[in-house]
């Protein structure tokens, strides 16, 4: 069977019998074998996935399949608490978690009858551009520069969801975006990431960073493939107070390409000197490609955004402090024993938390103490809302905004910056869009001198995912951009 397929000729195989569900998950568990050395998997389910597949093949020969995705093998981001399954975060202190519950978007997945293969390596509790702070070490991308034979960072936090799509070790997979985490590893490995409009998919089961950012979206290799799975994690769920009613869409069926006299808005801020030159080509090409498609190009101003980094610097690692005082060695995850209980709290994180993971624990701790909390905290909230007003003024005159994805393509796991600023100027491009709210996705659209992926994002107003989606498909069927990925780690 050829290998790379993505959900949508899978369930076709399926559809037609020229596959089997019990098939499928034995090639991708053996690609996860063959893979082992790209480190995108925390845990594999190897017994469970096998069980689930016989029993998919079994209501396909009923006719009682639960979607026409039934059988089909994915992978999920070790955020997703999966119910008896290990769920770690990345995270020492979660290295022994397993939970008694099922997230509601991976029930979702289970649901439409998806298999699960197992929990995705990330960014320790989902912090980090590279992979490079999860506590099971990096994720390599499979790809590889043209004339070097260096690893280089999948992206993160969500580089084992990219990694594994783009290396055919899962079908499609689910990840979480904060800050960028589905669309910049998206974008390093020539795969299409979605992050949708906050309240879209529920965030109930998924372990939280920065409540007021997180989402969780796929990561595909197609757009038809984002549309099919968006459309079953999303939904209305009483278990997410921020989860949105608005009606689950037909996302998929609804896809329509045409970009015929819709306006693209072209933000100012977002052009720089310092933009390599392939990745300003992408730009330039994409905007002309959806020119010539029938789309109006328009000059737009989004004043703040360029203020939007040092403010998700400020909200993020506030929420994350909150968030992470849960983990203290009583209720989850290690302990380590201390000579009272004050200090077996002290011993537990010191031990239990990595370096990144700490200093956005003293960022956060730092900017809501009380005396700094109205000059950092409130002040970041204040802008926050000035860079939501600039998208709101942008939509009354454009359907959507093309910007790049990332400043850069994917650069060596060896050659971070040693300056941490200089790792979350990745973001600088995907952080405006989840302080807004709003959905955007990042598809790849050519390589660069090096042959590396370069992905551009598109940005539409709060639940226009299926305009996104749409535009985002004309991008895809004009340039056919296919990944020339050579699998050198399969000897
Ligand atoms: N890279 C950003 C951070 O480290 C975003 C992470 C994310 O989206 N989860 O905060």
């Amino acid at each position: 069977m050829k290998a790379g397929l993505n959900l949508i000729e899978a369930s076709v195989l399926l559809e037609n019998n020229e596959t089997s569900s019990v098939e499928l998950t034995k090639i991708y568990l053996d690609n996860i074998n063959k893979g082992k050395e790209l480190n995108c998997y925390n845990t594999v389910s190897f017994e469970e996935a096998l069980k689930e597949a016989e029993s998919s093949d079994k209501r396909r020969r009923e006719k009682k399949s639960k979607s026409r995705f039934d059988g089909i093998p994915i992978g999920i981001k070790d955020l997703f608490c999966t119910k008896n399954i290990k769920t770690t975060a990345s995270s020492k202190i979660l290295s022994n978690f397993v939970p008694t519950y099922e997230s509601t978007a991976s029930q979702n997945c289970l649901n439409a009858g998806l298999i699960s293969l197992g929990k995705l390596n990330c960014d320790e509790f989902a912090m980090g551009s590279t992979n490079k702070t999860s506590y099971f070490g990096s994720v390599i991308n499979p790809w590889k520069s043209k004339n070097s034979d260096a690893h280089l960072v999948p992206g993160g936090s969500s580089g084992g969801s990219a990694a594994a799509v783009a290396a055919d070790l899962c079908i499609a997979s689910l990840g979480t975006d904060t800050g960028g985490s589905i669309r910049q590893p998206a974008s390093f490995t020539g795969t299409v990431g979605l992050k949708p409009t906050y309240g879209r998919v529920s965030r109930w089961g998924i372990v939280a960073f920065a409540s007021s950012l997180d989402q969780a979206g796929p990561i595909t290799k197609t757009v038809e493939d984002a549309a099919a799975l968006f459309e079953i994690i999303s939904g209305y769920d009483s278990k997410d107070s921020t989860s949105s009613i608005k009606q689950k869409e037909n996302f998929y069926d609804n896809l329509n390409s045409s970009v015929k006299g819709m306006k693209i808005g072209v933000p100012k801020e977002f052009k720089s000197d310092d933009l390599p030159t392939s990745t300003q080509k992408a730009w330039d090409d994409c905007k002309k490609l959806l020119q010539e498609n029938g789309a109006e190009l328009i000059d737009i101003s989004l004043p703040h955004t360029m203020d939007a980094l040092p403010t998700y610097y400020i909200i993020a690692p506030a929420e994350a402090s909150s968030n992470l005082a849960r983990y203290d060695g009583v209720k989850y995850g290690i302990r380590e024993n201390g000579k009272n209980l004050i200090e077996m709290y002290e011993e537990t994180r010191s031990i239990g938390f990595g370096d990144e993971v700490k200093r956005r624990i003293l960022i956060g701790t730092y900017v809501l103490s009380s005396g700094y909390y109205d000059a950092y905290y409130i002040k970041a909230q204040k802008v926050r809302s000035l860079i939501k007003s600039d998208f709101n003024e942008a939509f009354k005159r454009v359907d959507a905004i093309l910007t790049p994805s990332t400043p850069s393509t994917a650069f060596e796991i060896e050659n971070e910056p040693k300056d941490p600023v200089q790792t979350y100027l990745n973001d600088i491009f995907t952080v405006p869009v989840n302080l807004a709210g709003i959905p955007a996705i990042s598809v790849p659209f050519a390589n660069d001198e090096n042959n590396l992926p370069i992905g551009l994002q598109l940005i539409t107003n709060s639940f226009e995912e299926q305009k996104l989606l749409n535009i985002a498909k004309n991008v895809q069927d004009t340039i056919n951009y296919t990944p020339n990925l050579d699998k050198w780690w399969i000897k």
